[in-house]
């Protein structure tokens, strides 16, 4: 594939790349899996879709965000990228492929279900790029647990900050920055339609990112601040192969869907493009499902 516009068969496409996995401790590194997701890194071909844009894109160092910083820099946007402090490696990596994109790379380690550090993170973003109109909160926690006895409080809890808490926290920072024709983009997931049983907390916390944005949506929409929210199905990145899924259900992973394979974080990456550029200014509120073909309803 030359790169994101070459005709191609979406059944057959990635048929090389293996999701039997090795799982992962903690957050996962993309650097650690095997086979590597593709971030587009060989085949995003920008077109100046985001010209001197300012973008911050939380889990930017991996999977799904990361393709998504890498596509926004070829389009034109100063990009900053937020991460767990023991994600470096991988956060370096999409750092350098910003910057050969030939805009500013900002780096912002910090765990984000602390309220400082999203405070932090956002004015860092916006010392470091000068300004701020595109909002990707993207990070997340997703670790199957098997029995709703053995789900903690402590894992019910971390996985509504990160999901849900930053979300809120992040709007609410970067919106004295934003000037009308920024855009405000969640990621939520097919899991806050089609819950699987042993993701009882992600599922919930997926749901309430949907309804959360489409509420705030209404009220920025006047300011000309645009949010929208795009639902991946499932997408090869460390959050599975680091206790998102069972080690065993990785082989499958993904089989599921009508074009019957996982999803890559390129594949992901020009939704988020569309949602963030001018050309979607009527669009709000809005979901762009990313999933295969899942039904939602
Ligand atoms: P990923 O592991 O590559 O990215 C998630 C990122 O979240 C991590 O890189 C990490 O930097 C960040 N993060 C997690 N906890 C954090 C914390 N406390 N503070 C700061 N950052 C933190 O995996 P991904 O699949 O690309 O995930 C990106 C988004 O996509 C998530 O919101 C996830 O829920 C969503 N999603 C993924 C899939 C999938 O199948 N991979 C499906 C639907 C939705
Ligand atoms: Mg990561």
């Amino acid at each position: 594939m030359a790169d994101q516009y070459t005709m191609t068969d979406p059944t057959t496409l990635y048929a090389d790349i293996d999701t039997k996995a090795i799982s992962q401790d903690g957050p996962g590194l993309d650097a650690d899996m095997r086979d590597r997701a593709d971030l587009g890194e060989e085949t995003y071909r920008g077109s100046g879709r985001l010209e001197g844009r300012k973008a911050l894109v939380t889990g930017g160092d991996s999977g799904i965000g990361a393709a998504t910083a890498i596509a926004f820099a070829r389009e034109g946007a100063d990009v900053a990228i937020s991460y767990l402090p023991e994600e470096e490696e991988d956060a370096q990596r999409i750092v350098a492929l910003i910057e050969q994109a030939g805009r500013t790379a900002v780096a912002l380690p910090g765990d984000l279900t602390d309220r400082e550090t999203v405070r932090t993170t956002v004015q860092t973003a916006v010392e470091g790029l000068g300004g701020l109109d595109i909002l990707v909160s993207n990070a997340g926690k997703q670790q199957h647990v098997e029995r709703l006895e053995d789900l903690t409080d402590e894992q019910f809890d971390e996985t509504f900050k990160t999901n849900v808490y930053a979300f809120f926290w992040l709007v609410k920072d970067a919106l004295p920055h934003l000037p009308a024709g920024s855009s405000i983009i969640a990621t939520s997931s097919i899991q806050a339609y089609q819950p699987s049983e042993n993701l009882v907390d992600y599922a919930t916390t997926k749901a309430s990112m949907n309804t959360m944005a489409k509420a705030i949506a209404q009220q920025l929409a006047p300011r000309g601040i645009r949010v929208n929210v795009v639902a991946p199905g499932p997408v090869w990145t460390p959050l599975q192969t680091a206790g998102g899924q069972p080690t065993d259900a990785l082989p499958e992973f993904g089989q599921q869907t009508p074009i019957g394979r996982a999803g890559q974080p390129a594949e992901l990456a020009p939704a988020f493009v569309f949602l963030a550029s001018p050309e979607s200014s009527y669009v709000v509120g809005e979901t762009l499902h990313v999933n295969g073909g899942m039904p939602t309803p």
